[in-house]
């Protein structure tokens, strides 16, 4: 009994010992495919970083080529910016041009303008026989055809030949004269409500002309009470002139009412001015404010359609096409472009 006993203990550890075996090769089997797994899991998951990280990688490089990209843009814009021209500005350009300011704070340079300004006799130059107060009136050759078409205009439209030139160019000496006969006669106050102190005078410009009403004998009529006159207040924009010293406007240019001084300022600015009212002192300041190069003020006038701009810059690119640059004879330049 004993003995079986024995036997079959024996034979129940074997069984236990072969069930602890085969637990232990399932327990085995079963880490080792937990291990495969976590070394799959791990490889994909190394994989799919593998991945992020390479598109990472491409995006980056899609970063670099799209600002490589930028950069030969950037680089084709800037090659024909190389080739803009560069326009230089000097101090004589800013005051000299058919805008320069000059009144009783801004004296006219006649230095900056010398080489610009050539005098020309009205008398000899006038393209039919319109009447001139004296023989040796002046005036600077780029207005004369405005000049002469102003004349020929009013003439036709008031049904008269009798329009004509009282004043032109003063030299210095000359306005001093003049400032000399005026006090002398009327009184300094007198003299300086119509009269420029010598230096600030508009007629030294060459670009400014007195008009008057001459009879067959040569002697004056008064223009400001002619239909001249008001024609000419309405009209002489189209031919580039602006009326400077209006009634309303004595409190900005300091001189009395003339309805016979006239200014050549050129048609798209005379055109805007007198559109909108605005003296030349306004004028100023109205494209210093509001007219930049990125922003220019467009005028449509008789002459075609431009662009103004101001600028206090020494150094700016060219414009395209016909321009022209004036100083203001105060602080900068203004730019006039001819669009269309
Ligand atoms: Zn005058």
């Amino acid at each position: 009994m004993a003995e079986s006993d024995k036997k079959r203990r024996a034979k129940a550890r074997r069984r236990l010992a072969k069930k602890r075996k085969q637990k232990q090769r399932v327990a085995v089997i079963f880490l080792i495919i937990i291990a495969i797994l976590i070394v799959i899991l791990f490889m994909m998951e190394r994989n799919k970083n593998g991945k992020n990280a390479g598109a990472k990688q491409s995006a980056g490089t899609e970063i670099q080529d799209s600002s490589a990209a930028t950069s030969v843009d950037t680089s084709a814009q800037s090659e024909p910016a190389e080739s803009v021209k560069m326009l230089n500005l000097t101090v004589e350009q800013m005051h000299s041009g058919d805008l320069v300011l000059v009144n009783g704070s801004y004296a006219y340079d006649f230095d900056a303008n010398a080489p610009t300004v050539s005098l020309v006799n009205i008398h000899d130059t006038q393209s039919f026989n319109y009447p001139v107060g004296k023989e040796d009136f002046e005036v600077a050759d780029r207005i004369m055809p405005f000049l002469d078409q102003l004349v020929d205009a009013c003439d036709s439209a008031v049904g008269s030949k009798m329009t004509g030139v009282a004043s032109a160019y003063r030299s210095m000496e000359y306005q001093q004269s003049v400032w000399d006969e005026m006090a002398e006669l009327y009184g300094e106050e007198y003299a300086r409500s119509y009269v420029a102190i010598p230096g600030y005078s508009e007629h030294h410009t060459g670009l400014s002309v007195d008009m008057s009403i001459f009879y067959e004998d040569g002697s004056e009529g008064t223009f400001s009470e002619s239909e001249n006159a008001v024609w000419m207040n309405e009209n002489s924009y189209h031919y580039g002139f602006i009326r400077r010293y209006a009634e309303d406007k004595v409190e900005v240019t300091g001189i009395s009412n003339e309805a016979w001084h006239f200014r050549y300022v050129g048609i798209p600015h005379a055109t805007y001015m007198a559109t909108q009212n605005l003296c030349l002192e306004e004028y100023i300041d109205y494209l210093r404010a509001n007219a930049r190069a990125d922003n220019p003020l467009s005028i449509t006038c008789d002459s075609g359609t431009y662009e103004v701009f101001f600028t206090t810059e020494t150094t700016i690119e060219e414009p395209e096409g016909e321009y022209t640059v004036s100083g203001n004879n105060v602080d900068g330049y203004i730019i006039t472009v001819k669009t269309a």
